[in-house]
């Protein structure tokens, strides 16, 4: 980046690491002193003549009061070739001669370098002794997942049985509860039950965690599993059980050329259907479960079972299904996790403690370490040596929000001052001075944590040490005792050695026929008015510094002159699209109370300007241009928000064909749905990265406008994408306006470089996010919020010390809001462990998830959908099996185990498989697909949890004066009661599912409609009525909302009705329509997948 700080006289950031022996990438600075090389933005603080030249080109004419749109009168005659060709095709959307950017050759601007993919074959030698009893093992009772399972019978009877505690907590179990009603006859038969636990001794003598297991999940009674034996094979190949509220169940052939089943493709006839009681009981009615047989399933994995040919002796017993209560809910370990670890403070000084979930609610003390809120690790116990990192197959990733904001309850990172020699440093690693940073010869010197270079102390930072070695003043100083903190930065940190302007923000509004018609504009015009008072600004400033533009455009570009000594805007029209540049530079940035009352006068303009306009044909890519040339020449940094409606099809570059093709899916092909159709974005990209321009893109498409490549510059820039499907006034106007002031107000960092350092024996290797590379080791970003985060994954290239540790410190250097030049410092210490059990006894699922769905999510650019689901499945297995043949105490190999805090493994990376970007369903667009996968890239490790295992409330089953958030429960269609009321959301959905006999009571309260069948299906609003119900449904969803990062549209789903399809594509423990396992099947299946890897 802003490279143009390696030519300050002591290149103050991005020095490559120098001890490292070069991680085999060529192109990975090796050598200490090696400046940033500054021809790589040879053109960045050039002339651009066309620009200069040009000025002031536009003809300047009052707006037109009203009436037709304004004729492209302006002819931009400069004559340059800048960008002249940008849009015709690759090969000349290369980078004009005036505004070229040389980048390093084998930058990848566009999902660096993929990480190899893993499907090695694990090599399951034990590593070190076997952990004691202090191993935390999670078990399932071999006997019912080798019966759903069962390829072959388990070596020995024995694995058969059910533990006894597990019968026993079955037995615990009656028939109470919603499902209270099923005949007592469907009890399981008792000779049956206890013929098993003759034969098994108990399982459950594992110590400590067998108990998280059998518990019911959050207090839902259920069937005991044992009323619902299943013939083997019916656990994946049984008939379809009729599911009423499944409109389509697709046919087995209807899935795509999967690899080879060796199984019949088909079920096993039904056998003994009638001896299964309970099992048919579970379909509660109306509610057909979708745990039943899965006729689908197998065929999205190879060598899925040999089920149905299977050798071996014929089964003497009937196998048991899978209870779902037996194996592990998310619900429980987040409760568990709530209950053990919420009511303390985290307190960060200890080395590689895993911090509580993000599910928990819990306050963080700084004490050297950077708050989980900044960086979650997978492990907080990084394996010594490669070899054993390859073994357990653990990805090593840390998830960074630089900028992460904080409740009110815990302080912003301290300020830093350290006047004009700046932040001290390490001499080599250029690593800052944090805690861990070792004082000696009486404090003299400082031996650097990072590399181990010994540096001076400079006199004005000397203090005396004490007794244990430790400054005096390490209390006093936030870099010497703190996590997390800034430092103000010099002047050598900034971009041509000159301290920042104050950012600006441009407002581009797209004025076509399509946002006029939608109302969109005159909406977007009205709320500016008075979101412009809001604009962020930094502490107890009084106003904002941050100047304002506007542009609208859709064939042509219109510049606003808004200065204040004007009485009325006056607007520059700019046609020639081909050759952007500004035609006014005073006058077009503007600060907001200045030009309060010309500002007013164009938002109210705006919209009736245009009102009649029949223009159809937009362009894109010369917008941006416009914005970020605006910038550069004002010398700032700054964000432009696009408010865009349709594929750019007008003659321009960037100009875009309509390439979605459907029938590419699932095949080699898919892959080019997610890549852009051009580089021209990725080229304008680099220009806006060089300028610190974050670009915001609102969308609000009616059909496909091809999110994958409109997304491109935001997503290097480190902005954000919105999009309003078939956007509506009425329906939508709360969405977007809630996310435009969200998104207006929110601190931005901009022309922000982010650099990971470790300490000897890791590297950081990869990173996913929205943000550009131009070399291995910087993170580029023209702007960074507090929402987004930076994915780094690390590889051994040394072998790492138990003693030392491993460290991470993250330096972001940024702008901020006010133009202030400031490092973030981020520090972490992690533990080394020599055994594998301590690696798998520090992980945590929620961050390995978060990587392992980012890993996917950039994979799908380049491999077909079905490897990268593949990999993901090989991978998990690896983890498992390598636990399971080092960590485990020994046993049947029928029997599942998983590490304590992998438990949860399973589901959720069943979540990411089926999710609509690995496996769309039909009702899933390419764009819906582009968009969230680019979303994913930049989604903390909360958001992910919640995107991907979304939240389910039940509203009507605690009390209704409880104030308290109803406990969630697994979402699976099961555990929905027609008599009640369900809240669902995932960070981007919200749903209210009402079930058909719910009380009319309840009905009116909250629709205020007497019945069930006068409930407006699709509603997304809620009535406002006075009652105790209404008001406490209504605060809930406000609260869900104000947790998330984006508003959550309402969409009330009757049962049964057809919108019902759209939510139970978030049930995700069931089986989806788009052919995803269900959480019971993907367990079976990871289980056989182990197995095959111990054998
Ligand atoms: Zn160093």
């Amino acid at each position: 980046m802003n490279v143009n700080q390696s030519a300050a006289p002591v290149p103050p950031f991005g020095q490559p690491q120098p001890i490292y022996p070069g991680y085999h990438q060529s192109n990975y600075g090796g050598q200490p002193g090696t400046t940033a090389p500054p021809t790589s933005y040879g053109a960045y603080n050039g002339p651009v003549p066309g620009y200069q030249q040009t000025l002031p080109q536009g003809v300047s004419r009052a707006p037109p009061s009203s009436g037709a749109p304004p004729v492209s009168t302006a002819q931009a005659t400069c004559g340059q070739t800048a960008y002249g060709q940008f849009g015709q095709g690759d090969v000349q959307n290369g980078p004009s001669s005036t505004v070229q950017m040389q980048r390093l050759p084998g930058s990848q601007p566009f999902g660096s370098p993929l990480a190899p993919v893993v499907s090695q074959p694990a090599v399951l030698q034990p590593y070190g002794p076997p952990p004691t009893s202090a191993q935390v093992t999670a078990q399932l009772a071999g006997m019912q997942i080798s019966g759903a399972m069962a390829p072959a019978p388990p070596p020995s009877g024995l694995g058969y049985g059910p533990p006894m505690s597990l019968a026993s907590a079955s037995g615990s179990f009656p028939n109470s509860g919603p499902y209270g009603s099923y005949p007592q006859g469907q009890a399981p038969p008792l000779s049956q039950a206890q013929g098993h636990q003759g034969v098994q001794p108990p399982q459950r003598s594992a110590p400590p965690l067998a108990s998280s297991f059998t518990p019911p999940a959050s207090g839902v009674p259920r069937m005991p599993s044992m009323t619902s034996p299943l013939l083997p094979g019916q656990g994946f190949g049984g008939p379809p059980v009729s599911q009423p509220n499944h409109v389509s169940s697709p046919p087995p052939q209807a899935l795509p050329p999967g690899p080879q089943v060796t199984g019949p493709p088909g079920p096993p006839p039904p056998m003994h259907s009638s001896q299964q009681p309970g099992y048919q009981l579970q379909q509660n009615g109306s509610f057909g479960p979708t745990r039943g047989p899965q006729p689908n399933y197998g065929s999205p994995y190879p060598g899925a079972p040999t089920f149905g040919s299977q050798p071996g002796p014929p089964q003497p017993l009937p196998p048991k299904r899978l209870d779902p209560d037996a194996i592990p809910s998310p619900i429980q370990v987040i409760e568990d996790d709530r209950n053990n670890r919420g009511s303390e403070p985290f307190v960060t000084g200890v080395r590689g403690q895993v911090p509580p979930l993000v599910t928990t609610s819990f306050l963080v003390k700084d004490q050297g370490n950077a708050s989980p809120r900044y960086i979650r690790c997978t492990s907080y116990n990084i394996p010594c040596t490669s070899d054993m990192a390859k073994q357990a197959q653990v990805p090593l990733a840390a998830v960074i929000k630089p900028l992460a904001r904080l409740p009110p309850e815990e302080a912003s990172p301290y300020v830093v001052d350290h006047g004009e020699s700046g932040p001290l440093r390490c001499n080599r690693c250029k690593a800052y001075m944090c805690p861990f940073m070792q004082f000696i010869e009486g404090g003299r010197r400082f031996q650097c944590c990072f590399c181990s270079c010994i540096n001076d102390v400079p006199p004005q930072y000397f203090q005396h040490l004490d007794h244990t070695g430790k400054r005096v003043d390490a209390y006093d100083r936030p870099e010497l005792s703190l996590g997390s903190y800034e430092f103000l930065a010099t002047v050598d940190y900034c971009k041509n050695n000159k301290f920042p302007s104050p950012p600006a923000f441009i407002f581009m509004i797209d004025v076509s026929y399509n946002a006029i018609r939608t109302g969109l504009v005159r909406l977007l015009c009205e709320e500016l008015k008075s979101l412009l008072d809001y604009l962020p600004r930094e502490g107890g400033a009084e106003e904002s510094a941050i100047r304002v533009g506007f542009v609208t455009y859709n064939k042509v570009l219109h510049f606003y002159n808004v200065k204040s000594s004007l009485a009325q805007p006056q607007m520059m029209v700019v046609s020639d699209v081909a050759d952007m540049f500004v035609p006014l530079l005073d006058g077009f940035l503007v600060n907001v109370n200045e030009s309060r009352a010309v500002i007013t006068s164009l938002l109210d303009q705006i919209p009736e300007m245009f009102a009649d306009t029949r223009e159809t044909e937009t362009v894109f890519a010369p917008v941006i241009q416009a914005g970020m040339e605006a910038l550069k020449a004002a010398e700032c940094a700054g964000k432009l928000f696009l408010f865009h409606t349709s594929l750019p099809i007008a003659e321009a570059p960037g100009k875009l064909k309509n390439r979605d093709d459907r029938k590419l899916i699932n095949t080699d092909k898919e892959k080019t749905l997610f890549q852009p159709q051009t580089g021209a974005y990725q080229t304008l990209a680099k220009e806006c990265v060089a300028q610190g321009c974050c670009v915001d893109l609102f969308l609000f498409p009616n059909q496909y406008v091809d999110v994958a490549t409109l997304s491109v510059v935001p997503q290097l820039t480190g902005g954000s994408v919105y999009k309003y499907a078939c956007f509506q006034v009425e329906n939508d106007q709360e969405r977007f306006l809630s996310d435009l002031r969200r998104d207006v107000q929110k601190v931005v960092g901009f022309d922000a470089v982010m650099r990971v350092r470790t300490s000897t024996g890791i590297r950081a290797v990869d990173f996913f996010g929205a943000f550009y590379m131009s070399n291995t080791t910087d993170v580029e970003l023209a702007g960074l919020d507090g929402d987004k985060t930076v994915t780094v994954e690390f590889k051994h290239d040394d072998r790492l010390n138990e003693e030392s540790g491993a460290l991470l410190q993250c330096a972001l250097l940024y702008t901020s809001c006010a133009g202030q030049r400031r490092l973030r410092i981020h520090n972490l210490a992690l533990n080394c462990c020599t055994l594998l059990a301590d690696l798998y006894r520090n992980c945590e699922t929620d961050t390995l998830i978060n990587y392992m769905a980012k890993f996917a999510y950039r994979g799908v650019l380049n491999s077909p959908v079905k490897s990268v689901r593949d990999t993901l499945i090989t991978q998990c297995a690896q983890i498992l099996a390598c636990y399971r043949k080092n960590c485990a105490s020994p046993s049947s190999a029928g029997q599942l185990i998983l590490p304590e805090c992998m438990k949860l493994l399973p589901v959720y990376l069943n979540c990411v498989l089926k999710s609509d970007v690995l496996q769309p369903g039909a009702e899933v667009t390419t764009d819906d697909r582009a968009y969230v996968r680019q979303l994913v890239t930049s989604m903390d490790v909360a958001e992910t949890n919640v995107f991907f295992y979304p939240r389910l409330l039940p509203l009507t089953k605690s009390p209704i004066e409880s104030t308290t958030e109803p406990p969630a429960i697994r979402a699976s269609e099961e555990r929905l009661s027609n008599g009640d009321i369900y809240l669902l959301e995932n960070g981007l959905n919200l749903f209210l599912w009402v079930g058909a006999s719910v009380q009319q009571g309840v009905v009116q309260s909250l629709f205020n409609v007497p019945s069930f069948s006068q409930i407006t299906s699709g509603l997304s609003v809620l009535p406002v009525l006075d009652n105790p119900l209404s008001k406490k449904v209504r605060g809930l969803i406000d609260s869900l909302r104000a947790q998330r990062s984006r508003y959550m549209k309402l969409i009330v789903v009757k049962q049964e009705d057809k919108l019902e399809m759209l939510f139970k594509h978030f049930l995700v423990e069931d089986k989806s329509l788009s052919g995803g396992a269900s959480y019971v099947d993907f367990l079976c299946h990871m289980h056989k997948e182990i197995r095959q890897l111990l054998s």
